[in-house]
């Protein structure tokens, strides 16, 4: 294959120090430094869990099944709307039950009120952002599932800041249900006449802040209570993309949960040599064991699998690696992927800037040109940092968050 006649960047070349721990090794942080524990919540526990709590609360263990219905039916956290719960200790049962887990800090909306991003503050201070997205038919809540993230990622804006801390389960959910509470109160913009979807949020994309899959326990808890029918959210598990950047071990259990999510893996590059310096975990789980693990995933769940792949100017987007993509994605049989190149949004100050239309459209040519459904990831929310990547809390939301509320 000819060389490619295009200068290549990379992160080193730029002048990016990877972050290295005592061992010399890409510096990784896999476990959320200790911070307090935010209040149990309704969310947090199984049903088992949440009758005993009710119990302990002094009330009767059905009171916990009528308090799911308001909080996950309703999106309803107060307690004077929960007329069918008798007064006494009604109030009780809500405070210890329904904990207030996300202050909001701010809101900005874009694409004529259909985009709005969120920064929310958690009971610590720490803060996370989540971004609702109305598209015909369907509404869309990008989640965070850490305050920060530990996987150093050079090119993320989040990853830069490190990990703060893991979120519960709670504090997950609880970005959804504030979400449908917003949709339901008429404040995303954009219905279109003859749209008769559901008001509420349909899916999910964990693209937010943090590797969801390096908080496993909590986010499978979250998706748990997201898909149960009776006492959660009763969303579709097709519904909800899960997507990381290679935890292979992580991908294996997921594999084995029995949960038909749709699974993404953000590859961004299909050669250790630039994946290492792109994606550190590369050094631990190498290129050719994510994508055996991400085709074990289509083979036990009959899900196609994502592959999200960042388009940065001269650095991943020259058509031999659009050729090598191919190669290996072939290599592990046809029909089990889907490639959605994302042309990268730039954060502020970086030295990387998205590929060009032309470099675009000869990747996704490329691919499309080998049998690999090939499109190009709409990147909702540019103008308001709320893409991917793209998640991170600037100084000036420091000093949002400090102003009393
Ligand atoms: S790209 Fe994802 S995994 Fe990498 S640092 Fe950013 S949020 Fe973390």
């Amino acid at each position: 294959m000819e060389p490619s006649p295009i200068r290549q960047v990379k992160p080193k070349a730029e002048g990016w120090e990877q972050r290295k721990d005592a061992q010399g090794r890409p510096l990784l942080q896999f476990s959320s430094p200790k911070r307090g524990k935010p209040p149990v919540h309704l969310a947090d526990l199984t049903p088992e869990e949440r009758i005993a709590k009710a119990k302990e609360l002094g009330l009767p263990g059905f009171r916990a099944k009528q308090l799911a219905k308001h909080y996950f039916d309703r999106w309803t956290r107060d307690p004077e709307k929960m007329t069918d719960l008798p007064k006494e200790g009604r109030a009780e049962l809500v405070a210890g039950m329904l904990p207030n887990l996300l202050t909001e800090v701010r809101r900005m909306q874009t694409d004529g009120g259909e985009t709005i991003k969120f920064l929310w503050k958690l009971h610590d201070g720490a803060l996370v952002e989540s971004v609702l997205m109305r598209y015909p038919g369907r509404i869309t809540l990008c989640v965070s599932s850490q305050a920060g993230c530990g996987m150093n990622c050079p090119f993320c804006a989040t990853g830069q800041n490190g990990l703060t801390r893991n979120m519960s389960a709670a504090e997950i959910v609880d970005q959804i249900v504030r979400a449908n509470e917003i949709i339901a109160a008429g404040e995303l913009g954009g219905k279109r006449e003859g749209d008769n979807s559901a008001e509420r949020v349909s899916n999910i994309v964990f693209m937010g802040m943090g590797e969801p899959l390096a908080n496993y326990a909590r986010v499978m808890q979250a998706i748990r209570v997201m898909i149960d029918k009776q006492q959660g959210l009763g969303m579709s598990a097709r519904g909800i993309t899960v997507s990381t950047v290679g935890l292979a071990p992580a991908i294996r259990k997921l594999t084995e949960e029995d949960i038909p999510v749709t699974f993404a893996l953000s590859l961004h590059a299909p050669d250790d040599t630039l994946r290492d310096e792109m994606i550190p975990v590369n050094s631990r789980w190498k290129v050719d064991e994510v994508l055996d693990a991400a085709r074990a995933y289509f083979d036990k769940t009959g899900r196609r699998v994502s592959i999200e792949y960042a388009l940065i100017k001269n650095m991943n987007d020259h058509p031999w690696r659009a050729e090598l993509l191919a190669d290996r994605l072939l290599e592990r049989g046809k029909g089990w992927v889907h490639v959605n190149p994302i042309p990268l949004n730039p954060t502020p100050g970086s030295v990387w800037d998205a590929s060009t239309i032309p470099a675009q459209r000869e990747f996704v040519r490329i691919l499309n040109d080998r049998g690999i459904p090939t499109t190009i990831r709409d990147t909702r929310g540019k103008e308001i940092d709320g893409a991917c990547g793209q998640l991170v809390v600037t100084e000036e939301d420091e000093r949002a968050a400090a102003l009393p509320a």
